[in-house]
């Protein structure tokens, strides 16, 4: 989605990161490195924790991200946690900045699907889908389990025009490829439908990626 943005606008995008409770936009943002945000922590004062013992995480490893407010007024918030998954850097930077860099966030804790006793995030999904020219970032998750059998996991993902010109043969080939991909990644078994351009639905704001059909009993 950035780079079709760059390229219809002719600019260059850089990220920006906030959340309502805190202030909304202006957390952190990317400089011209586009190798992680900025947190503007003379504000913001940033942990990463792991989100099951709270336990402060170490550069680089990736956990729940925490946020203390450290001049705002009337509504303080201390250890805020997000449920947005990042990692901190605290080496300084190219650009010459010497705040800390969070990375881009890797999806959100309550994201997590447990598929056949593994735990799968989306942004793993992503991130083998996105790995392949020929696709586009619309995708569908979608997981079923149907008569208590074992949970099934199908992958969804839309072609490029470019692909789509070249026909069955080079689609057919990419799923299969994209689906021994998605089992190296995941350590899972998911069935990969290619499908044409504009075949998925789009969604204003924040997009659902998921969709969990289980009907879980007992
Ligand atoms: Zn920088």
């Amino acid at each position: 989605m950035r780079r079709e943005i760059e390229e219809r606008f002719g600019i260059e995008a850089f990220d920006i990161y906030g959340l309502t409770e805190v202030i909304g936009p202006g957390v952190s943002a990317e400089c011209w490195q586009h190798n992680g945000l900025h947190v503007n922590e003379d504000h913001f004062y940033p942990e990463v924790i792991d989100p099951e013992t709270g336990k402060r995480l170490p550069d680089g490893e990736i956990g729940e991200l925490v946020f203390t407010c450290l001049t705002r007024e009337a509504l303080p918030l201390l250890r805020y946690r997000t449920r947005d998954r990042v990692a901190l850097v605290h080496k300084a930077c190219p650009c010459g900045r010497t705040s800390v860099r969070m990375q881009r966030v890797q999806g959100r804790t309550d994201d997590m699907l447990i598929v056949r006793g593994v735990n799968v995030f989306p942004t793993q999904i992503e991130q083998v889908l996105l790995s392949h020219p020929g696709l586009t970032s619309n995708y569908q998750i979608i997981v079923d389990r149907q008569h208590d059998q074992l949970d099934e996991l199908e992958v969804w993902a839309e072609v490029d025009e470019a692909l789509h010109r070249q026909g069955g043969q080079a689609i057919g080939s990419l799923q299969t490829t994209v689906a021994k991909d998605l089992q190296q990644a995941l350590g899972l078994h998911a069935h990969v439908l290619l499908v044409d351009p504009h075949h998925l639905p789009r969604s204003e704001g924040k997009v659902k990626r998921v969709l969990d059909r289980r009907q879980l009993t007992g």
